[in-house]
């Protein structure tokens, strides 16, 4: 395994005391080597899962040819080509009962949509366009062989990849193993992440504040964002900031788990000891990121662990894990897929104060105005300690490393923090 030294120095732009925050993110990326564990699981539990391996469809979806409308089977050969053609309806297909006899010349099926089409048949007439006429139909011309009609294996064909490993089990998948069969599936392991909070100023909840205590509330952003990811989480309460605690912790943290978040404690001139138990312990490295909110941050390996040391600030916290840590668990839990989040460009309501030379994450709130389009403003105090701030957001507005300040109107970009899955 190369040094994380080795790695980060191959980088375009690595300087650990201004890191452009793609440079961070491309940084991180190197360093993950995906879950190879696999597990079995009922279809249903594999909601939110990574596919651990391709899904072979083990019949053709679907099984039979069958009709796509209500209506009548007919043979192409009987159409006339130019004028009306009569038929003679000799029985009907329902969807799960089909027609058992063949269709000869000059004859026709009722069929209602699913139904399987009867022998020989090849073409569905929609039921709109028929004239009926005691016990036979009028069709008009027109009529195009093979219309209206599904081929057997047409979704998905037997002994094809239905999905791929590294798939992303939502909604639409479950369905799908579901209509192949599926009872069960095999999926990754989930990430197994450690986290714990770090300051001698921090409370825990349910008991009163002592002067000068704050409540921790980074463990439980942190809880959130994990179990948001499918992640298995280890939470080890807050540790004192003293040498011996933070070492123990740290060891116990990175033996348990294949990732280790912690939150406060990294910024500069911060007790040193911080730097000397990290790196006693594995590969750390401090970085100054180019960024607001989330300036510093450790990253590194402990053992066979890797390593997120987030700043304490509660906003900082958050907007660190989505830009690092979310696009590192999921590249270790083995997703084959993009998970960028999706950036939109929406004009700006407010107009913002910012500085070329880092990436800014503001908190917005992208709505519809008054003519019905889609606009984003700030939500109101964006200090790097107003966790309210993340509370009535719904997005991030995104203001990229070289762009200065923003008029009332110019477009942003903005990552929307909820979507459907
Ligand atoms: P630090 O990075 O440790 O200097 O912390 C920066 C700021 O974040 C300080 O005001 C801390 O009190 C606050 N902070 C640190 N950890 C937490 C936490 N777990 N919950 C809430 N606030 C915290
Ligand atoms: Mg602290």
């Amino acid at each position: 395994m190369s040094s994380l030294a080795q790695i980060v120095s191959c980088l375009d732009d690595y300087d650990p005391d201004a890191l452009p925050v793609e440079t961070a993110r491309a940084a991180i990326r190197a360093m993950i080597a995906p879950i190879a564990v696999n597990e079995r699981v009922a279809v249903r539990a594999a909601l939110g899962r990574v596919l651990g391996e391709d899904v072979v469809s083990p019949v053709d979806v679907p099984a039979h040819d069958n009709s796509a409308m209500d209506g009548w089977a007919v043979r192409g050969d009987d159409l006339a080509p130019a004028g009306a053609t009569r038929l003679r309806e000799i029985g009907t297909s329902y969807a799960g009962r089909a027609f058992a006899g063949t269709v000869g010349a000059g004859e026709c099926v009722r069929v209602m949509t699913g139904a399987v089409m009867p022998a020989g048949t090849d073409t569905v007439v929609i039921q709109e366009t028929v004239q009926v006429e005691g016990d036979a139909i009028v069709v008009p011309p027109g009529q195009v062989r093979g219309q209206h009609m599904r081929l057997a294996g047409e979704d998905l064909a037997r002994g094809k990849p239905a999905l791929r490993a590294g798939q992303p089990v939502r909604a639409a998948e479950l369905g799908l193993l579901a209509s192949l069969g599926m009872a069960e599936v095999v999926v990754r392991r989930r990430p197994r992440v450690a986290f714990f909070s770090t300051g001698d100023e921090l409370a825990s909840v349910g008991r009163p504040l002592a002067e000068g205590q704050v409540y921790d509330s980074n463990r439980y952003t942190i809880f959130g964002m994990l179990k948001r990811l499918g992640c298995d989480v280890i939470d080890l309460g807050v540790v004192r900031d003293d040498r011996a605690s933070l070492a123990r912790a740290l060891a116990d943290a990175s033996a348990a788990a294949d990732v280790v978040v912690t939150s406060g404690g990294v910024s500069v001139g911060e007790a040193d000891f911080t730097r000397e138990v990290l790196a006693s312990l594995g590969e750390v490295l401090f970085w100054k990121i180019a960024m607001r909110p989330g300036r510093p941050m450790a990253v590194g390996r402990l053992g066979g662990a890797l390593f997120f040391g987030l700043p304490g600030n509660p906003v900082a916290v958050m907007v660190t894990f989505y830009q690092f840590v979310r696009d590192a668990l999921l590249a270790l839990a083995g997703r084959a897929d993009a998970f960028e989040l999706p950036t939109l460009r929406v004009p700006c309501e407010t107009a913002l104060r910012k500085k070329p030379g880092r990436t800014e994450f503001q908190r917005g709130v992208l709505a519809r105005n008054a003519a019905g389009e889609w606009t984003v403003r700030v939500t109101g105090g964006q200090g790097s300690g107003v966790l309210r701030s993340m509370s009535e957001a719904n997005c991030f507005i995104v203001l990229e490393h070289a762009r200065g300040g923003v008029q009332p109107g110019d477009l942003v970009s903005v990552q929307v923090m909820d979507g459907l899955a």
